[in-house]
C-alpha cells in the first residue's frame, strides 16, 4: 500500500464530530436506553417507561415525568457540549449527576431520528423539536420529557450491519434498565415491546426491588453487606459461595449510583471467595459502593462504565473486606441455613 499523500488540516464539520463522538457513545439501542433513562433520573423522575419496536432498532421512546425542559432551552437540549448540569471545573469535580458530558442527546441525534417533547411545571403546554428539521410545535403531555429515537444508524449502515437480532437488541435495551431499576428502588420502571409490557418494576424498598430484579432466590442465599472503610462505604448484599452460579450473570456493582465493570473492584470481591469457591463457579452479588466524589473520576470514559480510582489499593481492600466480612457474619435474617 502506497502512503496517502498528505491533505491540508482540516476542522471537522460539527455533524461529523457528533458522529465520531456518536461511535463511543452509541454502540447499540440499549447505549440510547441506557443515555435516555439517565437523563430522565437526573430530572427527578418518579416513573420511567421505555418503549421499543423492533428491539429499539426501529424506534425508542422514552416518556418520563422528571422538571421538564423549558421551550427556549430546547434547540440548546441537541447541541454537543451543551448541559445543565455542569458548569465549571468544581462542579465536574464532584458531580453528583449521571450525565454531565451534554454529548448523548447530540451524538444520538447525529445517527438517528430524534424528537423530544417536553413540559416544565407550569407551562401552558408541551413543545416538541425535531432535531433534523428544527423546527417547534406544541405538544400534548403532561410535565416531564419524552425522547423519540428511530431508524437508529439510518445513516451509518455500517454501524448498523453489527446490530444482532431484534430479540438480542431488546434483552440489552431491558438489561440496561434493569441496572438502572437496581439502584433507584424509588423510580417505577416499565419496558413495552411492540405494545406488550415485558417488564415492570413498581416502586418499592430496597430489599423488594432486589428481589424484583435478581431474583428472591438470590436474596435469600446472599448476605447484607454494610461496611464502612475509611472515605468508602459499601452497602448491598452478596451470595453465599453455596449459590455460586456458572455464568456471572448476577453480578452488580455501582460507584456513587452508577453502574461500572471495573476489574480492580470484581478482584477485590473474587479475593474474599477465594478459599470457598472453586471450578471457576461466579458469586453473585449487588454492591453499592458510596466514595468521596473527589476521590474517583467518573470522566474517563465516555459512556463512564469506568472509573478511575485515586487509592486503588484501598478500594480492593474494602471490597475484600466488606464481603469477607459479610460471608463470615453469623447467619442472620435473610440468609438460608445450608445443609449438604
Ligand atoms: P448531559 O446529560 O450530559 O447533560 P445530554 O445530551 O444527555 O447531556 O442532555 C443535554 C441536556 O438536556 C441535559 O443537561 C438536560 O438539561 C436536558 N435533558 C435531556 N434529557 C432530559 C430529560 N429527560 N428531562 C429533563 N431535561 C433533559
Ligand atoms: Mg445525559
Amino acid at each position: 500500500l502506497q502512503p496517502a499523500a498528505r491533505r491540508p488540516i482540516r476542522e471537522l464539520p460539527d455533524e461529523l464530530i457528533s458522529q465520531i463522538a456518536a461511535g463511543e457513545v452509541v454502540e447499540r439501542p440499549a447505549s440510547v436506553v441506557r443515555e435516555l433513562v439517565d437523563n430522565a433520573l437526573d430530572a427527578g423522575s418518579r416513573e420511567i417507561t421505555v418503549k421499543l419496536v423492533a428491539g429499539g432498532v426501529r424506534s425508542i421512546l422514552i416518556e418520563d415525568d422528571g422538571h421538564g425542559i423549558p421551550s427556549d432551552e430546547l434547540p440548546l437540549a441537541l447541541r454537543r457540549h451543551a448541559t445543565s448540569k455542569i458548569g465549571s471545573l468544581v462542579d465536574l469535580e464532584s458531580v453528583a449527576t449521571m450525565g454531565f458530558r451534554g454529548e448523548a442527546l447530540a451524538a444520538i441525534s447525529s445517527v438517528a431520528e430524534v424528537s423530544i417533547s417536553s413540559r416544565t411545571e407550569g407551562a401552558p403546554h408541551a413543545q416538541r423539536l425535531d432535531a433534523r428539521s428544527g423546527e417547534l410545535s406544541p405538544a400534548a403531555r403532561g410535565t416531564g420529557t419524552s425522547v423519540e429515537v428511530r431508524e437508529l444508524f439510518f445513516n451509518t449502515p455500517a454501524r448498523r450491519k453489527f446490530l444482532k437480532t431484534d430479540a438480542t437488541e431488546l434483552a440489552h435495551c431491558v438489561d440496561a434498565v434493569r441496572r438502572h431499576a437496581l439502584t433507584r428502588p424509588d423510580v417505577g420502571f416499565a419496558v413495552w415491546h411492540e405494545g406488550k409490557l415485558v417488564q415492570q418494576w413498581r416502586r418499592a424498598d430496597p430489599d423488594q426491588r432486589m428481589k424484583d430484579v435478581i431474583g428472591a432466590e438470590f436474596v435469600e442465599q446472599s448476605r447484607p453487606v454494610d461496611m464502612t472503610l475509611g472515605p468508602m462505604r459499601v452497602t448491598g448484599r452478596a451470595g453465599v459461595p453455596a449459590a455460586a452460579r456458572a455464568r456471572a450473570d448476577q453480578q452488580y456493582v455501582y460507584v456513587n449510583g452508577r453502574y461500572v465493570r471495573d476489574k480492580l473492584i470484581a478482584h477485590g470481591i473474587r479475593s474474599a471467595y477465594e478459599d470457598v469457591l472453586h471450578g471457576g463457579r461466579q458469586p453473585s452479588y449487588a454492591l453499592f459502593i458510596e466514595i468521596a466524589p473527589d476521590r474517583v473520576d467518573v470522566n474517563v470514559h465516555p459512556t463512564k462504565i469506568e472509573v478511575r480510582f485515586r487509592d486503588s489499593r484501598e478500594v480492593h481492600q474494602a471490597m475484600r473486606r466488606a464481603v469477607e466480612g459479610a460471608l463470615a457474619a453469623p447467619q442472620a435474617g435473610g440468609a438460608i441455613a445450608m445443609t449438604p
